[in-house]
């Protein structure tokens, strides 16, 4: 195309000047914004873009389905704090990417969903292109912000309004639509060269108010039993040790949402993780950091949250979550980052004989919280250490429990029902940033696109810790980490089924809806694309085999079997099912 476009030019000027194109734009593009790595499906129109993006030297990850390439980059988003990048074709793969795009917002993690599309002239007039669809407009709705670019001389401008509008503010995902006819468009080199844009601090500090501050203070120091809850905001912030120094300079107990166990580690005395329910119902003050009180806390009101008025602190880098559920007293609005070093600053003595609110009084309040996780943990770990064949779900989570506690800087994927519910439970993280999972919307098909690009942004070994019917989503994806090479041990819980593999249908030879092929043996999968399969019965070979998937950086497919029976019917959140009306009057 980019011949093609050259020969319409006059001869004399084509031999004068240095010329580029629509490709070698948006590459430059990207690579000027620290922009390289790509994760996506190969097709028309993207084909050659890909190829020419790899011999750039750009990372070029082709994956078997954009759904997964999505979730890759959403997640990649999430540990850099740079947008994730995925590349699909027009419409099929737009719409296969989509489901991450609005993944990406939901979670406030950035991404830039780049897709090729038809012709603007023929689309418009609903004339039946090739993969016809009006892309921008459908993808709106479901992102930050969606733009098209038109002209080579606009990709450097385009580009750089995609990566603000993904990383500033709250971060979310962003479209952008590339028509075939862009990528051979040709201009003056120099020109190109000087309409291409370098962000320049993409997503600036939001320094809070004083005020607000001196509020979000007093409250706390108030409270006779304080909690704080981190959220995968403050994971996201990567604000690590001014967050850990605020809640030890407290002395606060508190609690981490799924993703942001390991900011401080699960086992810190401070940490209420194994005392949910009590501290959720009993606490006075909350200081939400990084954490919306949607679903995943109740809405911050119900049974959850004990009979007395609670006083909430939220500290949030975008004003309208405030008040979003229940009032908060205390809103601080700005970074985390400077959100907590403005605490621990204004905190702080300013000199001798001032005195220092931290830590909070709450000595009782510590020794309530301690005694019922003491007691809770306790309760659990002799139901961690069975050695029951076939395994159930603690017997081999215990096993898990045991390498994570050897192996702290690995990453742990997770997603289920069950086994979502139950790993988030049982298995202790220690650094920020090393559990990831289904987030905000609970969401299955996570796994093994996660796992790929935990993989590629950290370097370090992943261990992804699958329900059977959660990994169905993205099973085809093992071929991409075999291609790779990637250091990813998949476990999989295979208990035959959805929630249970044990459900029958008595009206006709079909399966119930909920249970799967009895007996699979996922661990195959693996072992046709090269990769190491085992199948593990008991909670020893289980430890046997993910130690040596981990010690070798092999790409290892357990297959994990547990008893059908085990599970129980949505896991956790089984109180989320509608009841049939029927059923209470037969
Ligand atoms: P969790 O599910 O772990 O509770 P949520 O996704 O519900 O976490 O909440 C994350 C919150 O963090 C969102 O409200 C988002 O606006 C906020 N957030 C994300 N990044 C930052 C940041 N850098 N500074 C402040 N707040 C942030
Ligand atoms: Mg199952």
């Amino acid at each position: 195309m980019a011949e093609a476009a050259l020969k319409e030019k006059p001869a004399e000027a084509a031999e004068e000047r240095e010329l580029t194109d629509g490709f070698h734009l948006i590459i430059d593009a990207l690579k000027l914004n620290g922009l390289t790595t790509i994760y996506g499906v190969p097709g028309i129109p993207i084909t050659d873009f890909g190829r020419m993006a790899q011999a750039s030297g750009i990372r070029v990850l082709s994956f078997r389905h954009e759904q997964n390439a999505g979730y890759a980059a959403s997640i990649a988003g999430f540990l850099t704090k740079k947008p994730g990048i995925c590349l699909t074709v027009s419409a099929p793969g737009f719409l296969n990417g989509l489901t991450a795009l609005a993944h990406a917002t939901t979670n406030c993690f950035p991404m830039i969903l780049i897709s090729g599309s038809s012709e603007r002239e023929i689309v418009d007039l609903q004339q039946g292109d090739y993969e016809e669809m009006d892309q921008l407009a459908i993808a709106k709705p479901l992102c930050k912000a969606a733009y098209r670019i038109l002209h080579a001389a606009d990709i450097g401008i385009g580009i750089a309004r995609a990566i603000r509008a993904a990383v500033s503010g709250r971060p979310g995902g962003v479209y952008l639509d590339l028509p075939a006819k862009l990528f051979g468009q040709v201009m003056d080199a120099e020109a190109g060269r000087k309409s291409l844009v370098k962000v320049i601090d993409p997503a600036p500090a939001q320094i809070p108010s004083q005020e607000s501050v001196k509020r979000a203070l007093d409250v706390l120091k108030g409270a006779k039993r304080p909690l704080i809850i981190l959220g995968k905001g403050a994971a996201y912030a990567q604000a690590d040790d001014a967050i850990r120094a605020f809640v030890e300079k407290s002395g606060a107990p508190f609690l981490p949402m799924s993703m942001a166990k390991g900011l401080l580690p699960d086992t810190h005395p401070q940490c209420a993780g194994a005392a949910r329910s009590t501290v959720l119902a009993q606490s006075d003050v909350v200081m939400l950091i990084g954490a919306r009180l949607n679903w995943l806390l109740s809405h911050g009101k119900g049974k959850a949250w004990g009979t007395e008025r609670k006083k909430f602190i939220q500290i949030d880098i975008e004003p309208k979550e405030m008040d979003s559920n229940v009032e908060i007293v205390a809103p601080v609005v700005g970074d985390i980052g400077s959100c907590v070093a403005a605490l621990l600053k204004a905190a702080a003595p300013l000199k001798a004989g001032d005195e220092d609110p931290f830590p909070l009084k709450v000595a009782d309040w510590i020794k309530t919280v301690t005694s019922k996780r003491d007691e809770n943990v306790a309760k659990m770990a002799p139901r961690l250490m069975n050695n029951n064949v076939p395994m159930d779900y603690h017997g081999a989570l215990g096993v898990l429990k045991n390498i994570v506690k050897e192996r702290p800087d690995a990453i742990l994927v997770n997603e289920g029902a069950n086994t979502l519910d139950l790993a988030r439970g049982i298995i202790d993280v220690y650094q920020p940033r090393k559990r990831i999972d289904v987030g905000t919307w609970g969401i299955m098909g996570i796994g093994m696109g996660y796992a790929i690009a935990a993989a590629i942004e950290t370097g370090k070994p992943v261990l992804a810790v699958e329900g059977d019917s959660a990994f169905g989503f993205s099973g085809m994806e093992v071929e991409t980490i075999c291609r790779y090479k990637l250091p990813v041990c998949v476990v999989i819980f295979n208990n035959d089924g959805i929630y249970r593999g044990t459900d029958v249908n008595t009206v006709s030879d079909d399966p119930a809806p909920t249970v799967f092929v009895k007996g699979s043996r996922y661990d195959k999968m693996m072992e046709a694309f090269g990769g190491v399969g085992v199948n593990a019965t008991s909670p020893d070979e289980l430890k046997r085999a993910v130690n040596a998937a981990m010690d070798s950086g092999l790409p290892t497919l357990i297959n994990a079997v547990i008893d059908p029976a085990a599970g129980s019917e949505s896991g956790r959140i089984g109180n989320l099912n509608p009841q049939s009306a029927l059923k209470k009057k037969k």
